[in-house]
């Protein structure tokens, strides 16, 4: 049974950093595991939950680009990270008793699943915890695009983006004191003022495929859950 809620169908891109808890590289256990509880209340509502993992907390590959490197081969160890963070996280949802499922864009075929959409969708529409590794498995793009797409290939209907902040301010609230938050923007007002909601290209694909992004605090006990109900503090990028 689905209570009732605003959002059915979730899809939850969590950044490596938000692994980071005061470390400043890798993984923090109990954050993780405090953040596979939020994961496991919404999962609770009925609600079918995706998780893209990034891997900033671990590499990226435009650290190396930067330092003149090979910027495919330092993509490649970043979706790695990617992989690494979603193993971590999976562990977490198993550890409470949830069936999950791990699938990698990049085929890693003793770790986990390989990702094929059937397989994911039914996974998701079963209600598993669906966990996507591995962006998508190509370069030059971030695990934003990848959280656009596998939205779009689940048929989400909410594109959730975690953050430190409760929303999308008019200029960085830890520096502005005089900064507000949107409650609603269009795509065409976030990407036309430049505002960092998620990449470019992860806004396009989530406009043309109607799914609304929602920037919150994962960081706020309840919060994930609050708007999937409907309520709760949020900037919803829409229309
Ligand atoms: N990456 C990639 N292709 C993808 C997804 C990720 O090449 O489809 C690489 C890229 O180097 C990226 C890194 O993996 O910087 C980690 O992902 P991301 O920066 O999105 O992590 P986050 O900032 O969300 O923690």
């Amino acid at each position: 049974m689905t209570a009732t809620v605003r959002y059915r169908r979730a899809l939850l891109k969590l950044s490596g950093e938000a692994l980071l808890g005061d470390k400043p590289f890798g993984i923090d256990d109990a954050v993780t595991d405090r953040l596979a509880g939020e994961v496991e209340a919404v999962l609770g509502l009925g609600v079918k939950v995706g998780l893209v993992l990034g891997g900033g907390n671990i590499f990226r590959g435009m650290s190396i680009a930067a330092e003149g490197g090979n910027r495919v081969a330092g993509d490649q160890m970043g979706m790695l990270a990617t992989v690494m963070n979603a193993i971590a996280f999976e562990q977490k949802l198993a550890g409470r008793g949830l069936k999950t499922r791990l699938f990698s864009a990049v085929p890693i075929p003793t770790f986990c699943e390989t990702f094929t959409q059937r397989a994911a969708q039914a996974a998701y529409d079963a209600g598993e915890a669906v966990l996507f590794a591995g962006g998508i498995g190509s370069p030059f793009v971030t695990t934003d695009t990848g959280a656009a797409m596998r939205a779009a290939e689940m048929g989400a209907d909410g594109l959730f983006k975690a953050t430190m902040v409760d929303g999308i301010y008019t200029a960085d609230p830890k520096r502005d004191p005089s900064a507000t938050r949107y409650d609603h923007l269009t795509f065409g007002e976030a990407i036309g003022k430049g505002l960092k909601v998620m990449d470019i290209a992860a806004m396009a694909l989530a406009r043309d495929s109607g799914i609304p992004i929602i920037v919150f605090n994962i960081h706020q006990p309840g919060a994930f859950i609050d708007i999937v109900k409907g309520g709760g503090r949020a900037t919803v990028v829409a229309g």
